[in-house]
């Protein structure tokens, strides 16, 4: 059986800002495996982001289509879904089912806890909130803040605010994670660590994960990476 979770098939996004057209993705084809940590690395500009916001199905393509071979809430045998033909609220449905975002800045809410900020993507879905306070709980701990449950963002270290992000990104079970530059604002070890995590939890969870950043290093721990040069792959190597 073919380990391929997502195919991206000759993706082109257009930007068109009053006169000034610009090609960020220029014929993009790839194929993400599920046991894959793939890295995506490039110059500033390149269309790192833009090809990660695609693969998330936060952001349109120009042309192209986007496959995931996954099995959803309704449909739990795999099944190959072209997504770009869902409408804009099939669409959120499967990515916030399916799809886990982290981002360089992590975006935690200052007033609450590790708890409450991880908790969150449940009760905007109306689980219990015993349900919802013992899966919080549980992520924590796998991402090894147990200890730190009820402290608030601004009491927590850099590697330690972006462990909750990567928490809240995994609390509904999402088969892939995403991470646009996850170690750009934390020093290089604080950043391996980080990057350690998302392995471990490829390997151990099952999660699929595709990580964007400019740091070498970061990237050379990944399984695969893919190098875009201005809108395009140039290499790609195990
Ligand atoms: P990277 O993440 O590799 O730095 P991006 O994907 O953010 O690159 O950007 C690729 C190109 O697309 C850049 O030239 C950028 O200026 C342009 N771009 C990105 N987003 C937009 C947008 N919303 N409007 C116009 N141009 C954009
Ligand atoms: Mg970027």
């Amino acid at each position: 059986m073919s380990d391929t979770v997502i195919e991206v098939k000759n993706i082109y996004k257009v930007f068109q800002n009053n006169e000034n057209k610009i090609e960020a993705l220029r014929g993009i084809d790839l194929e993400i495996n599920k046991s894959d940590t793939l890295g995506i690395v490039g110059v500033s500009g390149s269309g790192k982001s833009t090809l990660l916001h695609i693969i998330g199905t936060i952001e349109r393509p120009t042309r192209g289509d986007l496959l995931y071979s996954i099995a959803t809430s309704n449909e739990p045998v795999t099944k190959k879904i072209n997504l770009f033909q869902l409408s804009d609220n099939e669409l959120s449905t499967f990515r916030n089912e399916n799809v886990g975002f982290v981002f360089q800045f992590h975006y935690l809410l200052p007033e609450f806890s590790a708890l409450e900020n991880v908790m969150m993507p449940c009760l905007i879905k109306r689980m219990k909130k015993k349900e919802a306070l013992d899966l919080s709980f549980e992520i924590l701990d796998k991402v090894g803040l147990k200890n730190r449950v009820n402290h608030r963002p601004g009491e927590l270290s850099g590697g330690e605010q972006q462990r909750v992000a990567i928490a809240r990104a995994m609390i509904l079970k999402p088969s892939i994670l995403l991470a646009d530059e996850p170690t750009g604002d934390l020093d290089i070890d604080t950043g391996m660590s980080i990057i350690d995590l998302f392995i471990r939890l490829n390997e151990e969870e099952g999660i699929t994960s595709v990580i964007v950043t400019h740091n070498r290093d970061v990237a050379n721990k990944l399984k695969r990476k893919v190098k875009l040069e201005d809108g395009q792959i140039v290499n790609q190597y195990v």
